[in-house]
């Protein structure tokens, strides 16, 4: 014969079971989180869940290992354990295409640039010379925004 459950039994499932579902649903968000990709070149952008998923979600930009720029939005209106979050994803260019190279996050893309105008000033450069004539107007450039900085910073005291 089988056992008929309490009533207190009957609350103490539907509990467990509600319990299970909140956490099916934020491990489906998390998923969701860790699945977003480069719009650029389709690479994970390997983002950590737990920083976005809250109420009102979280907006950054970050740079893809193709150093893409991705904007990336997820929102909860509401405590992710009820939400489906918004998510946005935009490219938003190259860094070095929508940044002065002082501000690249992009290490490897400074240095190179730094190597190609080394290797022109030392007339060792083997980039076309239509490429080496844009890095020398780029680095002029550079120079002029960069100099009010250093005079300041070297002002003399008093
Ligand atoms: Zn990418």
């Amino acid at each position: 014969m089988a056992k008929v459950k309490s009533n207190a039994e009957i609350d103490l499932e539907i509990q467990k079971l509600k319990t299970q579902k909140v956490e099916n649903h934020l491990r489906d968000e998390a998923n969701k989180i860790k699945a977003i990709k480069c719009p650029n070149c389709g690479k994970k952008l390997g983002l950590k869940p737990k920083s976005f998923m809250k109420k009102d979600g979280k907006a950054i930009t970050v740079e893809c290992e193709c150093e893409t720029l991705v904007y990336v939005l997820v929102d909860y209106r509401d405590s992710p354990e009820t939400e489906n979050a918004r998510i946005v994803v935009k490219s938003k260019g190259h860094a070095w295409e929508t940044q002065r190279p002082a501000t690249w996050k992009d290490k490897h893309a400074l240095k190179w640039y730094n190597l190609q105008v080394e290797a022109i000033k030392e007339d060792k450069c083997t980039l076309p010379e239509e490429t080496q004539k844009l890095i020398r107007a780029f680095d002029a450039a550079l120079k002029q925004t960069a100099t009010p900085t250093i005079t300041e910073s070297r002002k003399p005291e008093g």
